[in-house]
């Protein structure tokens, strides 16, 4: 893999060079749940000696697990793939375009911190709880009928406005998560993750109920079935006396912590062993039951897709909109595999 793209950008230097140089000036200036982050350390950065050239995306090839199996393919046939797996292909070009280039720069920052345990033999797989959702052009076929064509072009030519450009901080690919929907604000990777990444902070999101399905969720369950789950993953829990105490937000605003039977754990914990659809929740006594209600789908992390498709709604570019949830990126050609 990598020694595949080594020879391409060798091959290729000279000849993109000037396309890429262009490319950067002109760039002005984001499952079901998203990748969990890799921290690995990315490599140092290379010296500085040559001009900044990329790899165009049929001149990347990856090795794609889908279905158990590994295919080989090029970035240009993967990332429509993903795009249209990942998102609605309605969807406004330039949120489109963004999602593509968090796509190829996520993949590219998974190869170079190694790479998954999880399938050594792909750099990725199908599997949206692990890289991200593929949408074969057959099952897209077969979905979408007679839009197929009209809308698997959007996605094509989405994608294709953004050949090669990849999310850079400090010029290195960046870990370019991103998630289905925020409740008003992303959340900054520290709080949900170990890493602390300068370009994931928490920033504004614009979408809201008006725009995103089931943006506002409700789960309920009787007291012993909320007691049991929490007692299997906390037996010191205490379930005498008040014990449901109250969330402590994080600087995003989702919970942070909450103390439950004198066992404080976090909000993303909760969210994972009641099922919440985010950490952007409440959680309440009522009767015998206990109500959560959930805003906000994903981990909050990154690029909010919904939020993507306001701001290109508004008139954002996709350069903008990146710019917007990767703080203080930048837009360039891939250099450094
Ligand atoms: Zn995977």
């Amino acid at each position: 893999m990598k020694e595949s793209i080594t020879v391409g950008l060798a091959l290729t230097a000279l000849l993109f060079a000037l396309t890429w140089l262009h490319a950067g000036e002109s760039a002005p200036a984001n499952q079901e749940e998203p990748p969990a982050p890799a921290v690995t350390a990315a490599a140092p950065a290379p010296a500085e000696e040559a001009a900044p050239v990329g790899a165009r995306d049929e001149e990347i090839t990856l090795r794609v697990l889908i279905d158990g199996a590994v295919e080989t393919m090029t970035m240009a046939e993967y990332l429509p793939c993903v795009v249209q797996g990942e998102m609605l292909p309605s969807f406004e070009t330039a949120a489109l375009s963004a999602q593509a280039v968090a796509e190829r720069t996520y993949i590219l920052y998974q190869i170079r911190s190694g790479g998954k345990p999880r399938h050594p033999q792909a750099d990725v797989c199908d599997d949206p709880g692990c890289c991200s959702a593929y949408l074969s052009q057959a099952e897209a076929k077969a979905k979408w009928g007679d839009q197929y064509e009209v809308l698997a072009q959007r996605v094509r030519d989405a994608v294709a406005a953004t050949d090669g450009v990849v999310a850079l901080y400090d010029n290195q690919p960046i870990m370019a998560v991103f998630h289905s929907s925020s409740g008003g604000t992303t959340a900054r990777c520290a709080d949900v993750w170990a890493a602390d990444l300068p370009y994931l902070v928490s920033v504004e999101s614009p979408e809201g109920a008006d725009t995103v399905p089931n943006y506002y969720s409700v789960k309920t369950l009787s007291e012993a079935d909320f007691r049991a789950t929490f007692t299997a993953a906390h037996p010191e829990a205490d379930f005498s006396g008040d014990w449901l105490g109250s969330p402590v937000a994080d600087a995003s605003g989702r919970v942070g912590s909450l103390t439950v039977g004198g066992v404080t754990v976090t909000g993303a914990e909760m969210r994972r062993l009641y099922g919440l659809r985010s950490t952007a929740f409440t959680v309440a006594r009522e009767g015998e039951s206990v109500t959560f209600r959930v805003t906000g789908y994903g981990h909050g992390v990154g690029m909010s897709q919904y939020g993507a498709n306001e701001l290109a709604r508004q008139g954002k570019t996709w350069q903008e909109i990146l710019q917007w949830y990767y703080t203080g990126i930048t837009l360039g050609g891939y250099t450094n595999p």
